[in-house]
């Protein structure tokens, strides 16, 4: 157990202690909604009145310069704690630097490792060798106490990259023993992503019992299932959305733990994820052309007429179609590829923004190629572009397989743009259709078929040229709360719990 005299005195003893570890921080390193989420969740946990700090990898160091701490560096006071954090790896001490800077109120730790925590966020595939950073990552979050003096009540971890601590708590022959009243709480953004490989030198590597490895714990298959352990080994499990909530607990939802999520659903909730109101605000935003608010809607057209340029178009007042989106399976782009040769009859022009599959990014460079008249691919990954695409846009396309929670439609809907998306997951917790003239936010569908989503698209397309309704609608989606503040409250029930 830890003394006492390990902590510091700073700490007010009611004061409620939680860490977030993590693999992804937005603005630092982000690749998709989980940064997001641990870039703006703490602080509202801080509001709340908990103290939230976050640990994180400082990513891109081994260049010498452009890594996260030169990003934090940018806008921050950046210091760094004397004292290195130490973790054993199959035996062997690897050293970590912790830096510290104070971002919106919250103490975040940076840890830097420039052997494991490289250039790319997520490896390729995953392996005993490639989880080796995460490793790190989660032992830094167990052994950084001694260099800040400072314990957490709750260890929060998200996503496979940090089950291994959960998993830690209850199996690690040292850890296990050290926090015996430790508590976590696991957060599944996707669980598409489970963190399974072949178990051969997991054990030796991380000090993790061998007698885990059963059904009831680590063991899927044959393999190492990282999150079917968080889900066993966890205090609490929440995800990002209620609808995901009971999605993953049915067959077609479970991605082959939905027994497991089953078994374990007394301690499973789904809480709605917010978004951080401050950076995702058109009339403040430095990343777009003109400000513009939910009473003074002009500035909107001069983001859609730097849009149109940036596209090399002409106005013609036909609604801009909008999509920006990792380029995977599960983002529906199976449905967009093949409809392409009717949306571009569809009276609309379609603009998209993302990177992932090579087989999706060469079907939009084609369909680009074959209309380039009615659809415009920006290829890669691009925070400021993304801004103006939100800002430029009239509709924003999200026709999901499955979401967990989404936060691409809360961000156009806040930017006057109005989604046309699948009912699932946080989509339907998040989107209303818009039946009548009073309610309604945007336009749902919900079989998963080119069809149904080109008759969502067309319904959107009809109502926006009666301008006075369409306005309506855009006003609606700009004053539906996306804050934090209700979703906090309830993972502080939780951490209390
Ligand atoms: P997911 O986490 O599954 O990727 P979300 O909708 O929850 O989906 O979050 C996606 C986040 O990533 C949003 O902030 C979105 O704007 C951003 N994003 C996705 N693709 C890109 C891209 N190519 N360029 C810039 N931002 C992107």
């Amino acid at each position: 157990m830890i003394s006492e005299n390990e902590t510091s005195d700073l700490d007010n003893e009611n004061t409620l202690k939680i860490l977030f570890v993590s693999s992804e921080l937005a603005p630092f390193s982000k690749v998709g909604g989980l940064g997001d989420v641990v870039g703006s969740l703490p602080a509202a946990i801080c509001k709340a009145g908990a103290d939230a700090r976050v640990l994180t990898p400082a990513y891109g160091s081994e260049k010498g310069k452009g890594g996260v701490l030169d990003k934090v560096r940018e806008k921050h006071r950046l210091r760094k704690i004397p004292l290195p954090v130490v973790v054993a790896l199959g035996g062997t001490p690897v050293y970590c630097s912790i830096y510290e800077a104070h971002i919106d109120g919250v103490c975040t730790w940076f840890v830097e490792c420039p052997d494991y925590f490289k250039e790319t966020i997520y490896p390729l595939y995953v392996d005993s060798d490639t989880i080796r950073p995460f490793t790190v990552l989660n032992f830094a979050a167990l052994e950084i106490y001694r260099a800040v003096k400072w314990v957490p009540d709750v260890y929060h971890c998200h996503d496979w990259p940090t089950a291994i601590l959960p998993i830690a708590l209850k199996w690690h022959s040292y850890y296990s023993q050290l926090y015996k009243d430790a508590k976590s709480v696991f957060t599944i953004h996707n669980l598409a992503h489970q963190g399974i490989f072949s178990s051969d030198d997991f054990m030796p590597q991380t000090g993790i019992d061998r007698s885990c490895f059963v059904t009831d714990v680590l063991e899927y298959y044959n393999s190492i299932n990282l999150l079917k352990g968080a889900i066993v080994t966890s205090g609490n499990i929440t995800t990002v959305s209620p609808t995901y909530a009971a999605e993953i607990q049915t067959p077609e939802g479970g991605a082959g733990l939905d027994g497991v999520l089953r078994l374990h659903s007394a301690k499973l909730s789904g809480i709605l994820n917010g978004l951080d109101t401050d950076y995702w605000q058109p009339e403040t935003d430095v990343n777009i052309s003109s400000p513009y608010s939910v009473d003074d809607l002009s500035g909107k057209r001069i983001n859609r007429a730097e849009l149109l340029k940036l596209c090399s178009w002409e106005e013609d007042n036909k609604p801009l179609v909008v999509c920006v989106s990792r380029l995977v399976e599960q983002k529906g782009l199976d449905l967009i590829l093949p409809a392409m040769p009717r949306l571009v009859k569809s009276g609309a022009r379609y603009v998209f923004l993302g990177s992932g599959a090579a087989s999706i990014e060469e079907g939009l460079f084609n369909a680009m190629q074959t209309h380039s008249n009615e659809i415009k691919y920006f290829n890669g990954y691009d925070e400021k572009l993304s801004h103006l695409i939100y800002a430029g846009g009239d509709i924003f396309l999200m026709p999901s397989l499955f979401e967990p929670c989404g936060l691409s439609q809360m961000i156009s809907m806040r930017y006057g743009t109005v989604p046309v998306a699948r009912a699932v997951g946080g989509l339907a917790d998040t989107v209303i259709d818009f039946d009548s003239e009073k309610s309604g936010n945007g336009f749902l569908f919900y079989d998963y078929t080119q069809n149904s989503m080109l008759l969502a698209i067309e319904r959107a397309i009809r109502l926006y040229s009666d301008d006075a309704k369409w306005v309506k609608l855009v006003q609606r989606g700009m004053k539906t709360d996306f804050t934090w503040d209700k979703s906090a409250l309830s993972y502080l029930e939780i951490y209390r719990s």
